[in-house]
């Protein structure tokens, strides 16, 4: 606990020991902590502004059309694969002879006109997931792959509601058309019935049939999505400070720690300084999907990365700064907060399992609350046992205003119920006034009525005992003079 300055040590430490108390008896254990025995890190010269975050958006004049970027999604089996692999190959192909396909997390196709789309070259869910649980709205358009021999099937209706979800338009793949069972009407209508209004039914959702294996209409395919990607009118500013995000990182055993990314805003060239997370990197030099090295990389264009000191994760931001020295303090604070919200998530956890534990004696206590209504029902029968049971006991009933007092005295009180020499029982509880019933009850059990900021009763016989506090200890020190009153005398 720290507090501020101006309060003094032991009240603090009152104050501990007390939320110390209540905490012990749910069962948890805990230590105090002695103020020397605490390293308070200093965090000298460190503050939040020595983060970095995106810059706000750059005023519309200065955005350039950029090349979407686009998630493949479908059905296990249905060809996403089988797809990328023919895109990347065609990618490939394209560009320089003896070129090898590699895998770098993404790639880049160039249709006729020189457009460019870019693959992200995950299949399914996975990536778009795990770039969206870190925050990273990178796809733009997905392109849903369905199978024409099996139409919509379980997976395909997930992707839909996920791209409604997220909002990104969906381009419709309808795959292995080459095959004899494909049915690319009824794949068409079980989509329809989906709610996807494709265009030849009037609608807006692009639907292309293309073979991945054979690598049939795959141009089209690119250029619908390419359509798509000017419908939207996709735009990035490619200058000043490079942003990005992250698809892919790994250590390559002969070339270090390296990382595809995504540019998303400015232009990444050699010699950038870079933060993502707790990585950063003095960049070395940058490839495209083909190995080949680049000068630069605008927004859209996928780019692998040498010079990470530690390896970024997959959908983590990529910020630049203007120094190393910067980048260090950049990762300084970070790490910090990295610690502070470890110790958060620890004290998260300590605060669920005190919760359950509070359940659980808040469970314990109503049962035997229950048990006490139980022997108020069956009272006679109880008297009888009473007769038998040498163990003094003080019997009460608890009328209060509030729920919230009534529950706080029985709290106290379920500290005495179980004490050997004196037993105290709570016949009855309850919000409100004194009431008869309440009298009646008093009677039957020999019981002292307590009522908390309740007016006492005017018309009360004499023979039973009503007293009405208006503070809760001054009743409970009663209570306890009750309770010592019947103990016998200590030798
Ligand atoms: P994924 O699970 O969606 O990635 O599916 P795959 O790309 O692994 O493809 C599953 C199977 O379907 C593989 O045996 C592919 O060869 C086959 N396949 C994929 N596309 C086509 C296609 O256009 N025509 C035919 N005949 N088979 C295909």
């Amino acid at each position: 606990v720290k507090g501020a300055d101006n309060i003094e040590p032991q009240a603090r430490l009152d104050d501990l020991k007390i939320i110390q108390e209540i905490v012990n008896k749910c069962g948890v254990k805990t230590r105090i902590v002695s103020a020397p025995e605490v390293e308070v890190e200093d965090l000298g010269d460190l503050g939040k502004h020595h983060d970095v975050s995106p810059r706000p958006p750059a005023p519309a004049e200065l955005l350039k059309p950029r090349p979407p970027v686009v998630t493949v999604m479908g059905h296990v089996d249905h060809g996403k694969t089988t797809l990328l692999d023919s895109l990347r190959g065609a990618a490939v192909a394209a560009g320089e002879a003896g070129g090898i396909t590699q895998h770098i997390g993404a790639f880049t196709v160039k249709l006729s006109n020189g457009e460019q789309v870019t693959f992200l070259d995950t299949p399914g869910h996975a990536a778009f997931s795990a770039m969206r649980a870190r925050g990273a709205h990178v796809t733009d358009i997905i392109v849903l792959v369905v199978a024409a021999e099996d139409g919509v099937m379980a997976q395909t209706r997930e992707v839909i509601q996920l791209a409604l979800n997220e909002n990104v338009p969906i381009i419709v793949a309808i795959n292995k058309i080459d095959k004899p069972e494909a049915d690319i009407d009824k794949t068409k209508r079980d989509l329809m019935q989906m709610g996807l209004v494709l265009e030849d039914q009037g609608g807006d959702i692009q639907a292309i049939p293309i073979s991945a294996l054979k690598g049939t209409n795959l141009e089209l395919l690119t250029e619908a999505v390419s359509t798509q990607a000017t419908i939207m009118g996709l735009k990035a500013d490619p200058a000043g400070l490079i942003e990005g995000v992250v698809v892919e990182s790994k250590t390559d055993p002969h070339r270090g720690k390296l990382s595809t990314a995504i540019v998303t805003r400015g232009t990444l060239r050699k010699g950038a300084v870079l933060v993502s997370g707790l990585a950063h990197a003095k960049v070395r030099g940058l490839f495209d999907h083909n190995g080949k090295p680049m000068t630069q990389a605008p927004p859209g264009t996928p780019v692998e990365i040498l010079g990470w000191r530690e390896l970024p994760l997959a959908g983590d931001v990529i910020l630049e700064v203007e120094t190393e020295k910067k980048a260090h303090s950049v990762l300084r604070w970070r790490e910090h907060e990295a610690k502070h919200h470890k110790a958060e998530e620890a004290v998260d956890e300590i605060r669920k399992k005190e919760e359950e534990h509070l359940a659980k004696y808040r469970a314990e206590r109503d049962a035997r609350r229950l048990a006490g209504k139980f022997r108020m029902r069956y009272g006679p029968r109880e008297k009888e046992n009473i007769e038998h049971d040498d163990v003094p006991r003080v019997s009460i009933i608890i009328k209060g205003d509030v729920h919230g007092s009534v529950e706080a005295l029985l709290d106290v009180f379920d500290t005495y119920t179980n004490n050997e020499r004196c037993r105290l029982d709570v016949v009855h509880y309850g919000v409100g006034n004194v009431s008869e019933g309440d009298i009646e009850l008093a009677k039957a059990f020999n019981a002292i009525v307590y009522g908390f900021s309740v007016p006492a009763p005017t018309n009360a016989p004499k023979e039973v005992t009503i007293r009405c506090y208006d503070v809760i200890y001054r009743l409970i020190d009663d209570l306890k003079k009750e309770i010592s009153s019947k103990l016998p005398a200590v030798e």
